[in-house]
């Protein structure tokens, strides 16, 4: 069933955006189902679907993005995402990324530093469905009292992964992140293997926006 806010020509150009996620390169099917069902347009403040179904970041308020398609795609296949998998996103912006997470099964924890962002994607989750545990604050310590995770995706630059964070994976589990300074940043996946070990993988060049201290509550 197509939800209201969704149409059949924003399904067509989604399917069109999906194919060529395919063609770069981006494997797994169900991230590919899942952003197929996702209409990413809602996401958006200025809801032009030319914009929301080109392969390309977008800005949304307090000057955040919300990310390329491909680098959703790209993050989430990584995390090697199954059903009732636990995972911690660490920079909610639009929820888009969240809003995918849940659709593939995941219960997802979503931490926003800006206030408008953390009550804009409450509000477009709640339109569409999706059901997800926000939270506003820095991300940095991430959220130990529900964890251990899954997955953990941090989708803002980050300088060194906080030991912190790794703690609160479970054996097995994964955490994905740019890891850079500001021009430019390394796809990063670590996973934490039986023995408790960490092994590091890296996966390409990205550009994020900051990874910052502290929270903003202005609105
Ligand atoms: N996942 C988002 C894209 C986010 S852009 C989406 O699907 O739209 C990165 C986000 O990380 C921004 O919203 C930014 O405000 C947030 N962010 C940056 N530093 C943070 C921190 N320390 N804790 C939580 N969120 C942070």
């Amino acid at each position: 069933m197509i939800s209201e806010y969704d149409s059949f020509l924003a399904r067509g150009k989604r399917q069109k955006l999906i194919d060529s996620l395919r063609t770069k390169g981006i494997k797994d099917e169900n991230v590919l189902e899942a952003m197929n069902r996702v209409p990413r347009h809602v996401f958006m403040d200025n809801a032009f679907l030319h914009h929301a179904y080109q392969d390309k970041a977008f800005p949304i308020s307090s000057g955040q993005t919300i990310s390329q398609p491909y680098t959703v795609a790209i993050q989430t296949e990584l995390l090697n995402v199954k059903k009732r998998d636990k995972i911690l996103e660490i920079g909610t912006g639009s929820g888009y990324q969240a809003a995918i997470l849940v659709e593939m099964g995941a219960r997802v924890y979503t931490i926003e530093r800006y206030k408008e962002l953390y009550n804009k994607a409450q509000k477009t989750l709640a339109k569409l469905g999706y059901n997800a545990h926000f939270f506003f604050g820095d991300g940095h310590k991430g959220k130990s009292q529900y964890g251990p995770y899954d997955g953990i995706l941090i989708t803002a630059a980050i300088k060194e992964i906080p030991q912190e964070l790794l703690d609160q994976l479970k054996i097995g589990g994964c955490l994905v992140a740019p890891v850079g300074g500001y021009h430019s940043q390394v796809m990063t996946r670590i996973c934490k293997d039986e023995n408790g070990e960490f092994k590091e993988t890296q996966h390409g060049l990205f550009v994020f926006v900051p990874m910052l201290w502290g929270t903003v509550n202005d609105k």
